[in-house]
């Protein structure tokens, strides 16, 4: 059984990793981006395998092509060419519902700008991916909010708009929602690119908790020391995966 990554199967069956070592690969992918006569290829025949429960950092300068990698990776954009396998599953057969669910129930996102809803409460913003899957209820969407507020220590500022909290705090609140829905991997582009050293470290910290507790983590950062807290670096430079 590989896991299936359908709205009818949530919550999000755990990845059979007897069958299915691999959480994702790509072979060969490429990303071409046309904008009139000008092509830039912002992903070049790039392969690479990540494991369940690893946590990978992806390194590069800016314009390497790490966002458009992470694009890929969440199934927010897909390859002009190439193959990508999520969990086993050949993600171009996917059709727009699968690609939603998969985004909604399976990946957590952490950006770089915390991307949250200033008019919203933290605990609002934190429900948010429950609120886009179907059939949790409002008072379960709550206290499921509140419980990920607290796994990040921020309990105590569940009712706080995030104009009245630090950016490390807007950072953390932002990790509560991309683990609300428990998906088994966390795509992080940047997550500590905006922050102090001692957020930063929070942040870090926390993403080491998620990873010791079963989760894979993808960490794309372009700061060598943020690098070395995870397994594994893959390194790219324009576009491509530089061979180590
Ligand atoms: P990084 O995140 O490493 O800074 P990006 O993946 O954002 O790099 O960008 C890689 C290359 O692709 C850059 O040259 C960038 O200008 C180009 N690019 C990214 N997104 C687009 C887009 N939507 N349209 C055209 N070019 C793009
Ligand atoms: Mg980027």
């Amino acid at each position: 059984m590989t896991a299936t990554l359908s709205r009818a199967s949530y919550p999000p069956p755990a990845v059979d990793r007897a069958v299915e070592p691999s959480v994702i690969e790509l072979i060969d992918v490429s990303k071409i981006y046309r904008t009139g006569d000008v092509e830039v290829g912002a992903l070049r025949n790039v392969s690479l395998h990540i494991e369940e429960n690893e946590f990978v950092a992806i390194t590069g300068p800016s314009g390497s092509g790490k966002s458009t990698l992470m694009h890929i990776l969440g199934c927010l954009d897909v390859p002009t060419s190439g193959i990508f396998r999520l969990a086993g599953h050949d993600v171009q057969s996917f059709d727009e519902n699968q690609l939603s669910d998969v985004r909604n129930v399976f990946i957590g996102f952490v950006f770089q700008q915390f991307n949250l809803l200033s008019y919203l409460p933290a605990w609002r913003n934190v429900e948010l991916p429950l609120v886009y899957a179907n059939g949790v209820r409002p008072a379960e969407r709550r206290e499921r909010a509140m419980a990920a507020l607290e796994t990040v220590g921020l309990g105590n500022r569940a009712d706080h708009k995030p104009g009245e909290m630090s950016g490390g705090q807007q950072q953390r609140v932002a990790v509560a929602r991309a683990l609300v829905t428990e998906p088994g991997m966390i795509l992080a582009d940047e997550p500590t690119g905006n922050l102090d050293s001692t957020s930063t470290a929070d942040v870090l910290e926390l993403l080491d908790q998620l990873h010791d507790s079963g989760r894979t983590i993808v960490l794309i950062t372009h700061e060598h020391d943020v690098a070395l807290r995870a397994q594994r670096t893959i390194q790219i430079r324009d576009g491509r995966k530089v061979q180590s």
